[in-house]
Order: C-alpha cells, then sequence, then structure tokens
C-alpha cells in the first residue's frame, strides 16, 4: 500500500465505488500499447498503476532515467511534492522529464512525453507556487497554492464536471490539496471546483488537484491515454500502434 493510501482510512465513501472500466474502455481502444509510466518515487503510485491495467495498459513504475526512456506518457503521482521535488532532483530525473516534454516532438531523437500530475504531481508541474522552493518542472503556465483548502477541509469527496473529459460528473478526491490561483490563456481550463481550476490542460500537460486514481473512475486517465498517443502519432503517425503489443 502507497503512503499516501495509509493517510486514507478504508471506509471513506469514495472506496468500494462500482467499476466503470468497461464501459469506457472501447475509447481508448488502440491506445493500449501506448507505454504509460508512473513516477515511482513516494505517493499514490500502485493507484495508478492499477487504474491503468484495468484500461488493459501494461504501465511501468518509473524510479531511473532507463524506465523513462521507455514511456510515452508519464503520470506524476499525489503525495508530498517537497519529497518527490528532493528525490527527483537528486536522481537527476527533473532535468531528463524536462528535457524531454519541453523539446520540440518533430526535430528531437527522443521520444515525445505527455504528462499528467496529480495534485502534488500538479504542483510539480506547475511554473509558479507560491509557498514552494523554485520549481523542478515548470511547464504549465499556472500559479498554484499548497494546502491551499485550510485544516478542516484536509479532504474532502466532491463531483466535479469536465464535459470535454466526460459527459458525466466526475468524482473528485482532494487531500490536502492545492489551488490553481491563476491560470494564463495557454492553460486551458478543463474543470473548477468553488470558482477555481482544479484540471487544466496545456498541450500535452494535464494538471488535476484532485486524485482520479482514489475513485474507479477511469474519464481523466482515458482522457491522458487520450493526450499521449495523439502526441506519439506527431512524431510516427502510427504513433504508440507501432509497437505490437
Ligand atoms: N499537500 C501536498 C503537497 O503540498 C499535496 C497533497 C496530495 O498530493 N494529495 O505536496
Amino acid at each position: 500500500m502507497s503512503k499516501l493510501s495509509t493517510v486514507i482510512s478504508n471506509d471513506t465513501p469514495w472506496r468500494g465505488r462500482k467499476n466503470e472500466a468497461h464501459s469506457l474502455a472501447p475509447h481508448i481502444a488502440g491506445l493500449r500499447s501506448c507505454v504509460i509510466g508512473v513516477l515511482d518515487i513516494q505517493g499514490s503510485v500502485e493507484e495508478h498503476i492499477a487504474a491503468l491495467k484495468k484500461l488493459g495498459l501494461s504501465p511501468i513504475a518509473v524510479k531511473t532515467k532507463s524506465d523513462l526512456d521507455e514511456v510515452d506518457g508519464l503520470i506524476i503521482p499525489g503525495g508530498e511534492s517537497t519529497t518527490i521535488g528532493k528525490l527527483l532532483d537528486l536522481y537527476g530525473l527533473d532535468e531528463e522529464i524536462f528535457k524531454r516534454a519541453s523539446q520540440s516532438v518533430k526535430t528531437s531523437d527522443s521520444k515525445p512525453l505527455a504528462i499528467w500530475g496529480t495534485c502534488a504531481g500538479a504542483i510539480l508541474i506547475a511554473k509558479k507556487v507560491t509557498n514552494r522552493p523554485p520549481q523542478n518542472l515548470p511547464l504549465v503556465d499556472i500559479e498554484m497554492e499548497r494546502n491551499s483548502y485550510g485544516r478542516q477541509l484536509d479532504s474532502f469527496e466532491t463531483e466535479i464536471s469536465a464535459p470535454e473529459v466526460s459527459p458525466k460528473p466526475i468524482p473528485a478526491v482532494f487531500i490536502r490539496a492545492p489551488q490553481i490561483k491563476r491560470a494564463s490563456p495557454k492553460a486551458k481550463v478543463l474543470a473548477q471546483y468553488g470558482g477555481k481550476p482544479v484540471m487544466v490542460r496545456q498541450g500535452v500537460f494535464l494538471a488535476t488537484t484532485f486524485h482520479p486514481e482514489l475513485t474507479n473512475d477511469l474519464s481523466v486517465l482515458s482522457y491522458f491515454i487520450k493526450i499521449t498517443g495523439e502526441n506519439a502519432s506527431k512524431k510516427e503517425p502510427e504513433g504508440c500502434a507501432k509497437r505490437a503489443h
């Protein structure tokens, strides 16, 4: 069990939802050979891996640069952004991720890389975070504040609407969540809660301040797989499908 899971008791209401994997799976048919990695430093790694497997993908846990070389898309999970950031720096992985994510897909030799940051992961890919040291991975034009919902609302679940991602309301679990205080026009707001953006997309980067991997809703993950597949096909027309599965 991941460290993040240990802070969530088993009887919390977002556990044990009916599985919606099968109804969503057809939307990503053809993209199952995309290799999605989950950054395996700290946080809700196993939950993301399990969700990817439910959709029929073969994800990998990314701990090293050579793991990173394998992936078309990278999920940076929720957890503790300070810890993840320090270890990313220590292992030199942040430089590698930044290089691959910020280079031109067409001209570089390496594979394109899409990134989804959930909660702490979103904090790590924001260009500016008011209460955090300088950013390791300044990729998304948003300004965030950590731990923004205050102590009494440390964790809560709600539903959000994101028509581009799912026709149905999406359950959203917020755990000591940050807020996106400002999003530049480059970052498209896909969902809001309490008047603040909670899901933004900037090109191949997706940031959510909540944790879809702690529910059985796979719509945000499916959306990220589609972004990854589209990005891979910018380099080679067959995209992820060039790898026989
Ligand atoms: N509060 C954490 C941080 O600032 C994020 C919490 C989470 O990822 N659930 O890193």
